[in-house]
Formats: C-alpha cells, structure tokens, sequence
C-alpha cells in the first residue's frame, strides 16, 4: 500500500461556461501565498488535523507517497517555482518513492522555460486540458486557448522530456457536431498522447451553461449543445477509434496506451488513501473522508491562523465503504470480485446485481461483474441501481 498526495490549485484565468468546480480568477499576486499556505497546511497536518476529527492511521507514517497529482483549476499557471516548492515540502514531510506526479496544465500557459522548470522539479507527467481541437468549440466554450496552442505547446513538452501525456477531451461542447468531433479524434491520435480522457458535458445547476440549459434558455450557446443521443453516439466514437489507435480503456472515461494507465487516479477508484491539501482538496483515510474550505481566501486565512481547513468530515460506515467499493470499482473495466466483496463484508451481493444482470447493464463471468460494455455511457443508470435508489429513467 501507498500514499497518493492530491494538491489542489483552485485559480483559472478565465471561468469556462461549462465548468462547475470551485475555482476563481484571481489576481495572480495570491498564487504565492497560497502556494506557502499549501507547504505550511502539509507540514503541519499531522499536529493540526486531530482538532477536526481526523483521526490518522498509525500505518500512514511507514506509507510512501508515490503519486502526486496538482489538480484545479489551473496548476500551469503558478510560478514553477511555487511547484517545485510544494514538490520539495512533499518530500521534506513524507517517505518518498515518487513514480508519477502530474501537473494539469492548459495549453496557453505552457512555455519552454515553464516545461523545463517542471520537470527540473519532479513533474513527470502532463494532464493537459486539450477538450477540443475545433476553435469554434472552444470559442463558445469560453476556453482561453486554441487549436494552435496545442500544436505549439506539446514540442515543448516533449522537448523538455514529458514522456507521459494525457489530453482531455469533452463531448457535448456547443457547435460539437459528428464530423468536429471525429476531427479531434484524429488530431489527438495523431499528436500520440500516452493517455486520454474523454468526458461528457455535465449538465447541472453549477455551470454557467448547465443552468442555462437546465431552464432552456439559449445563452452561452446553450442552444447549440448537442443532444444526449449526439453525446452517447460521440462516446462510441472515442472508445473504437481510440481502441484501433492502440489505447486501452481501463475506466469509463480513461484509455491509456500499455503501461500509462494514471496510478493516482486509480488510487480513488481502488480506494487506497490520498491526502490532498489546498482548498477544496479531498482526504480519504480507509475510514474517513474529509475536506477543506472551497474558498481560497478562507483557506489561506485559515492556515496562517494556525488552524486546520478541514470543512467536512465524514466516517464511513461498512455499509458506506460496500457501496463505494461497487460504485468505483466498476467505474474500471476490469469489473470487480463479488465473492472477495461478499467475504471481505459479510453480506451477500446476488440479491442487488440479479436485476442489473437480468436488464443487461452488468455482465458476469465467475464472480466478476463489469458493467456491459454497450452501456458504459449510461452507467449512471448501472450505479442508481447498483445502490439501491429510485432509477433515473
Ligand atoms: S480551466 Fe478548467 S477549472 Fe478553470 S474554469 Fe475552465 S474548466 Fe473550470
């Protein structure tokens, strides 16, 4: 077992409509005094973290951290020197075995001297906020950067010597029509990343967008979002072109080339523990779960008062962990083993999946359940069921 270390950087230069996480545009005069706050929240958290409840295993000081994930927001547009800064307390604080640690980075904010400096630091692996290559698409999408920020962007990455690329791509963009979409397949495949994502447009009250769609209004180019038929169909798409180009699907959004699956994304699926520090970051312990104040100012003030950010605590009760270990665990293609989950909690699991099987959104083999490939799209529907609730449909 190890440790996953999540850093949230919380400042974006511009609010995409479509975007629902808690992040500001700020002035950039506040990236170093988060970037301290971040390194003083680290060092201190064993001290600090008891006065909110959590309780730390024993076992996570023999853990060593070997994935660190720089999450936002838009981590690219710190100073590199806050990055190796946060990267340097990481390895002051924690047992250290570091094989993979990525930066989320958006295509205009990468330069030379950026690339360099990261991977001068430890960054060995680029998670790059591509969504799209049409620039009308980005365009509507309120997306800083264009289809020529990427091709100028990624020499230079390779140049510096990331040899482990994600791109990310978004179905369900405004102007995102069958032929856009199949030419930001193409180009992506072309550019050779080790790893993609591919997502669908969320649609919730939490975006600029969503809410416009939510009340069928026509802003932000809420008219122009494709159908869900449109999205499902741009899906199927991704998974057999990315398929023939050599990538294997491992999760429902991920696919990555043999050997450049993310080993810190898959600690949240496998539900191995990560602390995350930063505003709004997320911990996992094996029995709790918590989480700091979303606002960066609270954040910082919080810190520097000596106190801990932690917002939200939550223990997880067996039940809870049963459920999480279903509702992650076949987010991965490789399924999960029923007759290891049924002896590890003490409970029986034919009852809740018979029906799942009888509809066709799970498959079995032995005691192995996946959800079905042809309904990997809509396996929010799978999940609704899986734990219980009333269906969506
Ligand atoms: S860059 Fe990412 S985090 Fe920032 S506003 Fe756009 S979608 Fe949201």
């Amino acid at each position: 077992m190890s440790l996953g270390i999540y850093i949230q950087v919380p400042f974006c230069q511009t609010k995409c409509t479509y975007c629902n996480f808690h992040t500001g545009v700020v002035s950039p005069a506040r990236f170093a005094p988060y970037a301290a706050a971040v390194q003083t929240e680290m060092r201190e958290h064993r001290r600090r973290l008891p006065s909110s409840g959590v309780v730390l295993p024993g076992s996570f000081s023999s853990l060593n951290v070997d994935t660190v994930y720089f999450g936002g927001g838009t981590p690219s547009l710190l100073d590199p020197a806050h990055v190796a800064a946060v990267l340097n307390t990481i390895r002051d604080t924690f047992a250290t075995a570091l094989s993979e640690v990525t930066l989320e980075a958006d295509p205009e904010t990468v330069d030379q001297g950026k690339s360099e400096a990261w991977v001068a630091s430890g960054i060995n692996r680029i998670s790059f906020g591509v969504q799209s290559f049409s620039d009308a698409e980005l365009k509507a999408a309120g997306r800083m950067h264009r289809r020529a920020d990427v091709y100028r962007a990624v020499p230079m990455l390779r140049a510096a010597g990331i040899a482990n690329l994600s791109f990310d791509l978004i179905a369900g963009l405004p102007h995102q029509a069958h032929q856009g979409w199949q030419n930001s397949l193409d180009e992506l495949i072309h550019l050779e990343p080790e790893h993609v994502s591919i997502y669908l447009l969320e649609v919730d009250e939490g975006s600029r967008l969503g809410s416009e769609l939510l009340r069928g209004g026509t802003k932000y180019s809420a008219a122009a979002v494709p159908s869900d038929d449109q999205m499902a169909e741009f899906y199927e798409t991704a998974r057999v072109e990315l398929r023939r180009a050599g990538y294997e699907q491992y999760e429902i959004s991920n696919f990555a080339k043999p050997g450049f699956a993310s080993r810190h994304n898959r600690k949240y699926w496998r539900r191995e523990p990560y602390l995350g520090f930063g505003a709004g970051a997320h911990s996992f312990s094996g029995s709790q779960r918590w989480a700091n104040a979303h606002d960066s100012a609270s954040y910082v003030q919080a810190v520097a008062r000596g106190r801990t950010p932690v917002e939200q605590l939550e223990e997880i009760s067996a039940d809870q962990a049963l459920d999480e270990e279903l509702f992650l665990g076949l987010r991965q293609l490789e399924g999960i083993d029923l007759a290891q989950l049924e002896r590890s909690y003490g409970t029986a699991l034919e009852s809740r999946f018979a029906p799942l099987q009888a509809a066709g959104l799970i498959e079995l083999s032995g005691s192995r359940a996946r959800l079905a490939s042809q309904h990997l799209s809509i396996s929010n529907e799978a999940f609704v069921r899986l734990m219980g609730q009333p269906t969506l449909e």
